[in-house]
């Protein structure tokens, strides 16, 4: 695995969220175990997977109940020139950043939301909430 070293303007460096560590390590199960396509539905919940399954390697790592988790994945990855807590919220989708570069965190919340679209490998970060 690679994890960027992030920009030292908008991100840290990767490695910084424990959550992404686990949710890159969940991807290679995932890939090998569910076979999930990585494009649309399936990327989407793919990705979702890798969010649950990171936001719980970090609830382990620091004694944590599912009421007292954060559920935010790659929380303290942004920078403090960034207006946002992470790049994902699973508690409230779509509320992770709000911010003038990175823009609005447009992650749904509900499937009725959900966003068609061909960037992303259709979506896959933007609806896995
Ligand atoms: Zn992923």
């Amino acid at each position: 695995m690679v994890f960027g070293d992030g920009d030292g303007e908008l991100f840290q460096r990767f490695t910084v969220s424990l959550d992404i560590i686990g949710h890159e390590l969940t991807h290679g199960v995932t890939e090998d175990e569910a076979a999930l396509m990585y494009v649309n539905q399936s990327g989407a919940l793919n990705e979702s997977v890798s969010d649950v399954f990171g936001s719980l390697v970090k609830q382990h790592a620091l004694g944590q109940t599912a009421e007292q988790a954060d559920w935010l994945i790659g929380n303290g990855l942004l920078t403090d020139a960034v207006q946002g807590v992470a790049l994902r919220s699973m508690k409230d989708p779509g509320t992770a950043y709000d911010d003038p570069v990175l823009g609005d965190d447009i992650q749904p919340g509900h499937m009725s939301k959900y966003v068609k679209m061909t960037g992303d490998n259709g979506g896959v970060h933007i609806n896995s909430g």
